[in-house]
C-alpha cells in the first residue's frame, strides 16, 4: 500500500506544485482524492497506473479540486477503458459529472458514475471503506476517512516449523485460512496466526477550517493528509476562506496522536514551504511536506501474511 502525491499546491498551479490529488495504492486497485487540473500528467509522470483507478473522492467544487476531471475521464475512454468509474463528492457530484461528461465531443465508451455523498455516508469497497465526513469550508465540502479492514494476525513460520510443517504451498495454505495435515494429526492457522491486525486508516481533510468532525474523525489515523494553506501569521485570511494553517494541522496531529501528517493545498506564495514545515515539526515532529510526485510506502508488502 503506498501514497502518491500528484499534487500539493493550493488553488492555483505553479510550476513547482501542481493542484491537490493523491493517489492511494492498494495492491491492483487505486482510489483518487481529489483531481485538480493536469493530474492526468501527473499520473503520466509517476508509477501509478491512471486505468486502475476505480473511484475518484473529491471534497468539494472549488476548481483547484475537480478540474483534473474531464480531461482524465476523457484519456481513460481514449486508452480504451471499459470498467467503470465511480466519482463521489458532495451534494450536486452527480450533476457535475454528468456536466463533465457533456464537454466537448467524445464518444463515451465506459460507464462514468456520480455519486452525491452526505457527511456519515459510507462507501465500502473490497477489504476497505471509506467515510464522508463534513468540512468546514465556504462551500458544501466532505473530508475522507480510508479505514481497510481489519486483518488477520501476522503468519509464525518459526511456530509452523516447529509443528512439523515445511516450508512451500503449506505455509500459503495456513496463511489462507486452510488447516493442513502433518503426519497423522493437522495444524490450523490458528496455532501459527498472531492477533488480528488493525487496519490502515488515513484522514484526508479536504480544505477546511480546524472543525470537531474531522478532529473526531482523525482519532487513530496512521495518516492524517491535511491541507496548510499558510503559515499561522495568515491565521485571519485563512479563516476568512475556510483554511487551515500549519500550525492547526499539526495541532490535530498532535492532539489525535496521527502516524504520520502529510501537509498538502501548499499556497504559491511559499516557493519554499520551510516557514510551514517549522511551525507545523516544531509541534508534531512526524511532519512531511511532501512534493509533487512524491510515494510513500505506507505499508510494505509482507511475504506469508
Ligand atoms: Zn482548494
Ligand atoms: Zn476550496
Amino acid at each position: 500500500m503506498d501514497i502518491t502525491f500528484l499534487g500539493t499546491g493550493g488553488s492555483v498551479p505553479t510550476t513547482k506544485r501542481n493542484t491537490v490529488s493523491f493517489a492511494l495504492r492498494l495492491g491492483p486497485e487505486v482510489l483518487l482524492f481529489d483531481c485538480g487540473e493536469g493530474t492526468q500528467r501527473q499520473l503520466m509522470a509517476s508509477s501509478v497506473s491512471f486505468m486502475r483507478i476505480s473511484r475518484i473522492f473529491v471534497t468539494h467544487h472549488h476548481g483547484d479540486h475537480f478540474l483534473g476531471l474531464p480531461g482524465l475521464i476523457q484519456s481513460m475512454n481514449f486508452y480504451g477503458r471499459t470498467a467503470p468509474l465511480e466519482i463521489y463528492g458532495p451534494s450536486d457530484t452527480a450533476s457535475l459529472v454528468r456536466d463533465i461528461l457533456g464537454l466537448g465531443v467524445f464518444d463515451l465508451k465506459y460507464e462514468v458514475v456520480g455519486h452525491d455523498l452526505l457527511p456519515g455516508d459510507r462507501v465500502v469497497g473490497e477489504g476497505y471503506a471509506v467515510d464522508a465526513i463534513r468540512a468546514k469550508h465556504t462551500v458544501p465540502s466532505l473530508g475522507y476517512v480510508f479505514q481497510e479492514d481489519d486483518r488477520p494476525g501476522r503468519f509464525d513460520p518459526q511456530k509452523a516449523t516447529s509443528l512439523g510443517v515445511r516450508e512451500g504451498p503449506d505455509f500459503s495454505r495456513l496463511v489462507q485460512g486452510e488447516s493442513v495435515k502433518v503426519g497423522d494429526s493437522s495444524v490450523s492457522p490458528s496455532m501459527v496466526m498472531g492477533a488480528p491486525r488493525k487496519g490502515f486508516r488515513l484522514v484526508y481533510s479536504g480544505d477546511t477550517a480546524p472543525c470537531d468532525e474531522l478532529r473526531r474523525a482523525a482519532v487513530g489515523a496512521d495518516v492524517l493528509v491535511h491541507e496548510a494553506t499558510v503559515s499561522s501569521d495568515l491565521k485571519e485570511k485563512a479563516m476568512e476562506f475556510g483554511h487551515s494553517t500549519a500550525k492547526d494541522a499539526a495541532e490535530l496531529a498532535m492532539e489525535v496522536g496521527a502516524g504520520t501528517l502529510y501537509l498538502v493545498h501548499i499556497s504559491g506564495r511559499y516557493e519554499d514551504p520551510a516557514p510551514l514545515l517549522e511551525e507545523a515539526a516544531g509541534i508534531f515532529s512526524k511532519t512531511v511536506i511532501p512534493n509533487d510526485l512524491d510515494t510513500f510506502v505506507l505499508r510494505p508488502e509482507q511475504k506469508f501474511s
